[in-house]
C-alpha cells in the first residue's frame, strides 16, 4: 500500500462527456478507524487473502481510502438511469470508487470498489459518504443473499470512523450527525443498464459499441466476440438472467426497494442494497422504501419492473442493431412475461416441495390460494413456508396441534379455507409420487429460516453505533447457513415474530 499524496480532494460536479470512467482518488477518512466486520469467505475465496489481514491497521486504512495499491488507478464510473420511471440523465458513481480489478487464484476477475469514499464528479449535491446504518445493512444483506444462493455483489469488509456525516431523517424533518463508514464491495462487473443508456442518450455510439463489446469479451465469453448476432445474444442472456434473478428475490421475499435502471446489473446480480426489505406478515404490496410513495417498487411488482427495465436496456442497444435484430430483441421482450411466470411457478412449487409443473392452471391456483390465505391471515412469508416443510403432511391437517409446531402456520390455519387447501396440496403431492421426507427435504433447501429482518439489522446497528460490533458479526455467522436450524440464532429469536418496537423502523433513500 502507498499513502495517498493528495490529502483532500474536492471534486466538482461535472457533466462528463464521452467517457465511461473518470480517474478519482478516494478522500481519506481520518478519525478512529475501526473494522466492523469482514467476510472471511470473500477474503479467502475471492481475494486470496488470509482473514487475519483484516485485523491490521493497514487493511483498515486501505478500506478507509487512506492508502492505495501501487498498481491501482481509482475510477468513478459514469452512468445514467431511469429513476422511478423517468430519465434522470447523468448519475454515475457519486460515492463509490473502483480500485481496480483482481484476477484471483481461480482465474476469476473481480472489481474492488469502495462505497462511501468521498466525492466524485458524479456526486451531484451529495457528500460522497455513506453512514454506518446503511453500510451495515448493505454488508449483511449482500453476504446473506450470497449464502441464500442468490446472485449478488459481495461485501468483503466494513469499516467505520468518527468522521461526521449529516443526514436528513426523511420522516420527521430533522437532520442528524451520523458516523461515516465504507464497505469494500466486490463484483465481477459494476456495469449497469444505465451504463449503456447514458451513451445512447448522448449519441456516444462509438463508446457504446466499445463498452458492449468489452462486456461481451470479458463477461459473456460464450458469445463470440466477432459474431454478427452478438448483441442480440447478449440481450437474450441478460434478459433471462435478470428474470431469473427477480424470481429469486420473490422466492425469499426480498424486495429491492429501488429498482431504477442504474441499479440493474448487466451481469444480473443484485446490486445497491439501500432501502430493501424482506416481506414479513405477507402483503403482496409490501413497500420497504418509505420514499417510494406510490409503491412502484413493491414486492409483487418486481417481475413487471424487471421487464420494464429490460425494455429500457433494449432501447439503449438499438443503435447497435439492424432492423431485423431489433425485431428479434422485441420478440425476446414479448417472451419475458411468459418466461418469468413459468420460472416463478417452478420456484413457488419448489417452495411447496413440488418438483415439476403438471397443470399450469391448477398449479397457479394452488400457489395463489396459499398466498391469498397468507395475506388475509397476515402469516409470515418466511416462516409459513418453513413450517409447512418442517411438519409432516399428516400433522398439517391437524389444526388443533399445529400450535405446538410453530407460530406462523397456526395463523394460516385460522383461515376458513385452510383444510381445503391442505387437501388440495396433498392431492397435488400424490401426483408426483414422492415421499413426505423428499418433500420436506426440498422445502428446507429453498425456504430459508433466517433472513435479515429489519429489527435484526436495527439491533446490530444500534450496538455498532456504540462500537459493539458483536451482533453484526454474529448475524453474518447465522446467515452463512440460512437454511439450517441454528441453536444460538433460535435463542436470540431470529426465527420468531419481530418485536413490537420493530414496527417503528423506517428505511428510506437516506443512506
Ligand atoms: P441510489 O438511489 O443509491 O442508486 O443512488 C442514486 C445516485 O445517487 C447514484 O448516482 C449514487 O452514486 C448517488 N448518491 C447516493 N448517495 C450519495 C452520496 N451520499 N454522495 C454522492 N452521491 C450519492
Ligand atoms: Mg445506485
Ligand atoms: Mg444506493
Amino acid at each position: 500500500c502507498l499513502p495517498l499524496d493528495i490529502e483532500k480532494q474536492n471534486y466538482v460536479r461535472r457533466n462528463v462527456k464521452d467517457a465511461i470512467f473518470s480517474v478519482v482518488l478516494p478522500t481519506p477518512l481520518t478519525t478512529e478507524l475501526k473494522l466492523v466486520s469482514c467476510s472471511e469467505d470473500a477474503l479467502i475465496n475471492i481475494l486470496d487473502m488470509s482473514p487475519s489481514i483484516a485485523e491490521t491497521s493497514e487493511f483498515v486504512e486501505f478500506i478507509a481510502g487512506n492508502k492505495l495499491l501501487s498498481s491501482s488507478i481509482p475510477l468513478a464510473h459514469r452512468y445514467g438511469g431511469h429513476q422511478f420511471g423517468y430519465w434522470a440523465m447523468q448519475l454515475g458513481d457519486g460515492r463509490a470508487i473502483l480500485l481496480g480489478e483482481y484476477i484471483n487464484s481461480a482465474g476469476e476477475r473481480w472489481e474492488l470498489q469502495l462505497k462511501g469514499s468521498g466525492r466524485t464528479p458524479y456526486s451531484r449535491d451529495a457528500d460522497g459518504r455513506a453512514v454506518l446504518r446503511s453500510s451495515v445493512r448493505e454488508f449483511l444483506c449482500s453476504e446473506a443473499m450470497y449464502y441464500l444462493g442468490i446472485p449478488t455483489s459481495r461485501a468483503a469488509a466494513l469499516i467505520v470512523s468518527r468522521d461526521p456525516v449529516l443526514r436528513d431523517q426523511f420522516y420527521n424533518g430533522y437532520t442528524i450527525t451520523e458516523r461515516a463508514a465504507v464497505v469494500l464491495r466486490l463484483a465481477q462487473s459494476w456495469f449497469r443498464f444505465g451504463s449503456l443508456e447514458i451513451l445512447t442518450r448522448n449519441k456516444e455510439f462509438d463508446s457504446l459499441k466499445k463498452l458492449v463489446d468489452f462486456i461481451i469479451t470479458e463477461h459473456y465469453p460464450e458469445i463470440g466476440a466477432e459474431d454478427e448476432d452478438r448483441y442480440v445474444q447478449l440481450f437474450r442472456t441478460v434478459a433471462h438472467k435478470t428474470m431469473d434473478l427477480a424470481v429469486d428475490w420473490m422466492r425469499v421475499g426480498f424486495t429491492h426497494g429501488v429498482l431504477n435502471t442504474d441499479n440493474m446489473s448487466i451481469l444480473a446480480v443484485t446490486i445497491d442494497y439501500g432501502p430493501f426489505g424482506f416481506v414479513e406478515a405477507y402483503n403482496s404490496n409490501f413497500i420497504p422504501n418509505t420514499s417510494d410513495r406510490e409503491g412502484r417498487y413493491s414486492y409483487s411488482k418486481q417481475l413487471e419492473i424487471a421487464i420494464w427495465n429490460l425494455q429500457k436496456l433494449s432501447e439503449a442497444m438499438f443503435p447497435l442493431l439492424s432492423e431485423s435484430q431489433i425485431s428479434s430483441v422485441m420478440s425476446i421482450m414479448k417472451y419475458m412475461e411468459m418466461y418469468s411466470k413459468s420460472k416463478y411457478r417452478l420456484a413457488f412449487l419448489a417452495k411447496l416441495g413440488l418438483k415439476q409443473e403438471i397443470n399450469f392452471t391448477t398449479d397457479d391456483l394452488l400457489i395463489m390460494q396459499l398466498l391469498q390465505m397468507m395475506e388475509q391471515t397476515e402469516a409470515d412469508f418466511t416462516m409459513t413456508f418453513r413450517e409447512l416443510g418442517d411438519i409432516p403432511l399428516e400433522s398439517l391437517k391437524n389444526v388443533e396441534t399445529l400450535r405446538k409446531h410453530g407460530w406462523s402456520l397456526p395463523k394460516l390455519a385460522s383461515h376458513r379455507n385452510y383444510v381445503e387447501f391442505i387437501e388440495m396440496y396433498q392431492k397435488r403431492l400424490e401426483q408426483e409420487k414422492g415421499t413426505d421426507d423428499e418433500r420436506r427435504k426440498l422445502m428446507s433447501s429453498v425456504n430459508p429460516r433466517y433472513v435479515l429482518r429489519n429489527w435484526m439489522a436495527q439491533s446490530a446497528i444500534e450496538k455498532a453505533e456504540k462500537d459493539d460490533f458483536s451482533e453484526v458479526r454474529f448475524l453474518l455467522e447465522v446467515f452463512k447457513t440460512p437454511y439450517t436450524l441454528n441453536e444460538e440464532a433460535e435463542k436470540r429469536g431470529y426465527a420468531d415474530p419481530s418485536p413490537d418496537w420493530a414496527s417503528n423502523i423506517r428505511v428510506s433513500c437516506s443512506s
